[in-house]
């Protein structure tokens, strides 16, 4: 009889494993990155070129490696992290199957360069297909730098199912910033084809959030805070009004380590239950603490599948801690009055035609006159609207919403909410609002309790930002054709800009017929946007873009969105008649967050009655 089981070659085995562990570049930024951390490094850089595809190293100034465990690294099972199988329930690192090296090393180039500080000389060793080519004294600094190179160079099939570099470099930076929000105390670079890509400096959660998604990811973020015995929670999640059609920025970190979970993340989807639209999906990055003993993280070999012990409680635990989080969010922004649903509506329009938000500037509008001149200039133009009767009645206010087709949209009933919620003592019947101008840049208005001062600019910011989001959110803003075509130059740079943010522009309402290197050829213009202020409102826009754009598709809207309000906004120094005054109330009133700026200045200040009783005593 002749035997036919052999025990496979290491290399061979090796390699059948490395499957498991290596699917794409991404797997080994992800297993480099985390043994860089577990080796208590406090800076760590990224450095990867074509996807992955031909180099990804990792340079550490952790605890590195003797020359012996430099090269007992990359054997099969051999960790420093685990000595007995009971030490799987007690694990504080991220690795400890002790494969992810010895894989790496069957499928690609690796070169290693390691030193301990106590050392004075480090080590230098290759290793290629399992084989090592050589292994050298070397001066080197304290840590550890790990190169791999030519991934699946000796596995055809499996290099020719890469993805195209576009995908590729997305599933590594998906990577890097699981590993980056985890530990934002460590400082992290990222290099990409030379290009410095992400630079983010020893911080907090917060500040590493705003690192990696963009300057303005702060101002949309509620902290969640809650500890039990069995579960703390702690992290962030995004305002309801920031969460996305598609699925973005959903974070689990268990213990410090990224995990997927479905039944978790439905607690907190479930927790934005009547926040958000159906098909949109809350953003959150919580960090969950629990104790090793309960958790099996060993399920799954690349190990973002965690198994719990109680995920019953945990679910219940991590629902009603966003919820509690939500519910403070929402009450902070009223002020003393009772947030009407109504106010709450405009989002919900995403069936209908979007209006654009006039206010009109009458430059040449005299009291003193018996009718006000009828041609306006200066910002009158900018803001449009259908010549009508000014018949000094209040309905004729909204003349100029209705002759767009406002009157099928539910929003007009505002004016009696408006004035028994907020002006019902002094604006009793037609819901006429008393105001005031001062200094060509507050509003007063007589409240209730008090008096209300509105800054006059930051309110408009706020009521075109929530129009222009929509906008771009929804598409179906209202253009308008111009008579010629608008020719602009640009620099080549600032038309690559422009390139990247066509289509968020398209949705606002520009249409462009041509862009050339250096010129943009415009059709059409959003229904509020001069012909003059274009060039202006787009060279602002450039230059912000350049500055900082964040890479997600949702932040750039936001970002637009505030870019074209600031820049069109009616500026402090304007005087505004009486019906400017009233329309831009009521439209900031309309809005869903009226007390907040764009960029989170307080619109309108309450001065309670008592306040100036005290100022008289
Ligand atoms: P595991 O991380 O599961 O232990 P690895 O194959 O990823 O297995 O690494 C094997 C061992 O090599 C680790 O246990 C650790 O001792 C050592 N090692 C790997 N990378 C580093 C590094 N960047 N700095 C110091 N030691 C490292
Ligand atoms: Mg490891």
């Amino acid at each position: 009889m002749r035997d036919i089981i052999q025990l496979l070659p290491d290399h061979v085995a090796n390699q059948i494993a490395a499957g498991e562990v290596v699917q794409r570049p991404a797997s080994v930024v992800k297993e480099l990155l985390e043994n860089a951390i577990d080796a208590k490094s406090s800076s760590i850089t990224l450095v990867v070129k074509d996807a992955g595809k031909s180099l990804i190293q990792v340079i550490d100034n952790g605890i590195g490696m003797s020359v012996t465990d430099a090269r007992l690294s990359f054997e099969r099972h051999a960790t420093s992290k685990i000595k007995a199988a009971e030490d799987l329930f007690n694990l504080h690192t991220k690795g400890f199957r002790g494969e992810a090296l010895a894989s790496i090393a069957a499928i690609a180039h690796v070169e290693l360069k390691t030193r301990q500080e106590e050392s004075e000389i480090g080590t230098h060793l290759i290793i290629e297909g399992s084989e090592v080519i050589s292994q050298e004294p070397a001066v080197v600094p304290v840590g550890t730098t790990i190169s791999v190179k030519n991934l699946f160079y000796n596995i055809p099939a499996r290099r020719n199912f890469l993805k195209s570099d576009a995908v590729e470099n997305r599933h590594i930076i998906d990577e890097f910033h699981r590993v980056a929000l985890a530990h934002p105390n460590i400082k992290f670079q990222m290099i990409q084809n030379g290009n410095d890509v992400f630079n983010l400096p020893s911080s907090n959660l917060r500040q590493r959030l705003s690192h990696i998604f963009g300057r303005k990811t702060d101002e949309k973020l509620v902290p969640v805070s809650e500890e039990t015995e069995i579960l703390k929670v702690e992290g962030f999640i995004l305002k309801p009004e920031y969460a996305k059609k598609s699925r973005g920025e959903q974070f689990f970190f268990v213990n410090n380590r990224f995990i997927r979970n479905s039944y978790l993340h439905h607690a907190v989807v479930s927790a934005f239950e009547g926040l958000i639209k159906t098909d949109t999906h809350p953003g959150y990055f919580l960090f969950l603490e629990v104790d090793p003993k309960s958790i099996d993280i060993n399920i799954h070999p690349t190990k973002t599948e965690v198994k719990f012990d109680d995920d019953h409680s945990m679910y219940a635990i991590i629902r009603s801690a966003v919820k509690h989080s939500l519910g403070q969010f929402n009450i902070a922004p009223v002020l003393d009055f009772n947030r009407n649903k109504e106010f709450d509506t405009p989002y919900h329009y995403s069936d209908k035609t979007p209006v654009p938000p006039t206010i009109e500037v009458d430059r040449d509008f005299n009291p003193f006159k018996e009718k006000p001149a009828s041609s306006s200039s200066g910002l009158a133009s900018v803001f449009r609207r259908p010549e009508r009767e000014k018949g000094g009645a209040w309905e004729s206010l909204y003349t100029g919403l209705q002759s767009r087709g406002m009157e099928t949209v539910d929003v007009i009933p505002e004016k009696e909410i408006e004035s028994k919620t907020l002006f019902s003592a002094e604006n009793k019947g037609m819901g006429r609002i008393s105001s005031i101008q001062i200094s060509n840049k507050y509003i007063l208005i007589p409240t209730k309790g008090g008096t209300m001062i509105i800054h006059q600019n930051l309110a408009h910011q706020r009521v075109l930002y929530e129009e222009f989001l929509k906008n771009i959110t929804v598409s179906q803003a209202i253009s308008q054709r111009l008579l010629f075509p608008l020719e602009l130059n640009f620099s080549t740079p600032d038309i690559e800009v422009l390139e990247k943010i066509k289509e968020q522009l398209e949705n606002i309402g520009f249409v462009f017929s041509a862009l050339t290197e250096e010129s943009v050829e415009i059709d059409a213009l959003p229904a509020m946007i001069s012909e003059g202020q274009v060039y202006e409102i787009l060279s602002r826009l450039i230059h912000e873009i350049k500055e900082d754009f964040p890479g997600d598709g949702f932040a750039q809207n936001d970002m637009l969105a505030k870019s074209m309000a600031e820049s069109m906004a009616i500026k402090t120094g304007t005087p505004l008649g009486e019906e400017e005054r009233e329309n831009l109330i009521h439209q900031l009133f309309a809005c869903k967050e009226p007390t907040l700026s764009p960029e989170n200045k307080s619109v309108f200040y309450i001065m309670e009655r008592e306040e100036l009783d005290r100022k008289f005593v």
